[in-house]
């Protein structure tokens, strides 16, 4: 095996970053490896909407980086990295901080896409972090006047549109008119057709509005304006708009020119930087070249994360790199307190069963941390009975 002389940097500690950590560590006693993260905690995003209506507390699912690494030889710095010199091979971080690198992984995720729509930085809640959770909590908590002022607006239909349509329906019941606005003429376009199916009965049983064929123009601090395909524009007073209508990749600043596509870090197969091999990106800041099929996922970027400690272990032993393969495993979509769908690992189950399902299957995605594992093993126990037969 070669010599490196400087640590593997991660920067970006979320499924992508903490699979290529834990796994490069479990292949490799002798690599120095170094995880930089601007947070302190894990969030387990895919079970934000069960924290946001308190089916799960928020410690099960958002651990620290401190307990994840604690005695793994792994190295973790909480901090911001803002800039890559690639000629250097040098990463600047906030405070000035610098840090050295040989190899690379970048795995910084991505946040929401406003798509430079007026208004909706202003006036729009997000759903994608711990934070943004928080903050929506707060807001929904404040009274509403009925018939005029309780309307709420959650622009895109994609799962994490649906998934919170649903939560907010069952955890305030009718206090809120609920609105699902989609540009396209289908919701969960990129879904698998039992989970739509089952998403589109939910929505209609929970009296949950959709309008499909219409974007958003402007929101101001009082209306979203709506424009369908006719070119008619319609204004609406709103209660809250919630934004889930796309994401856009997390990046520092480089400096060097390198190759994107929508904005994403344009990488080769084996995951690397087409002009840098000895950097790789993974998880939502990354798109494989001539691949637009594949989704935008935990369940991607873990795959890719385990593939990198791979690909690192051949690059540093000078063997060839073995291209990513995507196994997909099946999607699952919660719909509602209690309630889920489930479309994959030979099933089709929605319901009760598919959410307690669900949950066992994300408690086993979660990073090896003593607590964590300890809640979800009593609730296993409790809950036991009921998958008899299917486990
Ligand atoms: C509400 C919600 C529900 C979802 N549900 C599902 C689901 O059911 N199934 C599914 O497969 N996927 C789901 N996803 C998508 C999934 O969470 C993402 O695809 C996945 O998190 C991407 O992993 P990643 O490693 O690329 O980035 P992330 O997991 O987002 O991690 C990125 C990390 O990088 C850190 N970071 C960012 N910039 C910097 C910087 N400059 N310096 C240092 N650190 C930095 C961040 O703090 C973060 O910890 C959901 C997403 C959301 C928001």
């Amino acid at each position: 095996m070669n010599n490196i002389k400087k640590p593997i940097v991660i920067v970006g500690s979320g499924f992508g970053g903490i699979n290529a950590a834990l796994h490069l560590r479990n292949n490799n006693d002798d690599f120095s490896i170094l995880v930089i993260d601007s947070k302190t905690n894990f969030e387990f995003k895919p079970l934000l909407y069960e924290v946001f209506s308190s089916e799960i507390k928020s410690w099960e699912v958002n651990p620290t980086f401190d307990s994840i690494y604690a005695n793994s030889g792994i190295t973790f710095i909480r901090n911001h990295v803002q800039f890559i010199d690639f000629d250097r091979n040098l990463l600047i971080l906030q405070d000035d901080l610098k840090v050295e690198f040989e190899y690379l992984v970048l795995a910084t995720g991505s946040s929401p896409n406003d798509f430079s729509i007026k208004g909706v930085k202003e006036y729009c809640s997000y759903f994608n972090t711990n934070k943004d959770r928080l903050n929506l909590k707060k807001s929904l908590a404040k009274p509403t006047s009925v018939g005029t002022n309780n309307k709420i607006f959650i622009v895109g239909a994609g799962p994490s549109g649906v998934e919170l349509a649903c939560k907010v329906r069952d955890l305030y019941k009718l206090k809120f008119e609920i609105y699902i606005i989609e540009k396209t003429s289908e919701i969960l376009n990129n879904s698998k057709s039992f989970n739509k199916e089952e998403a589109e009965k939910t929505i209609e049983r929970k009296n949950i509005n959709l309008i499909k064929n219409c974007s958003v123009i402007e929101i101001t601090d009082e209306e979203i304006s709506l424009i369908n395909n006719f070119n008619q524009v319609e204004k609406f007073s709103y209660f809250e708009v919630i934004w889930t209508a796309g994401i856009k990749p997390n990046l520092p600043e480089f400096n060097k020119q390198i190759q994107r596509n929508n904005n994403k870090i344009l990488i080769n197969n084996q995951l690397q930087l087409k002009e840098f091999p000895n950097v790789f990106a993974i998880g939502d800041i990354s798109q494989i070249e001539n691949n637009n099929s594949m989704p935008v996922t935990a369940q991607v970027a873990m795959q890719q994360g385990e593939h990198v400690a791979l690909n690192l272990k051949l690059l540093i032993n000078n063997e060839k790199l073995l291209p990513f393969k995507f196994n997909d495993i099946g999607e699952m979509m919660s719909l509602g307190i209690g309630k889920a769908s489930i479309s994959g690992l030979g099933l089709t189950i929605s319901g009760e069963l598919a959410f307690d399902l669900r949950r066992i299957i994300y408690a086993s995605k979660m990073p090896k941390i003593r607590k964590s594992l300890k809640s979800t093993a009593s609730w296993f126990l409790e809950k036991k009975s009921i998958f008899k037969g299917i486990l």
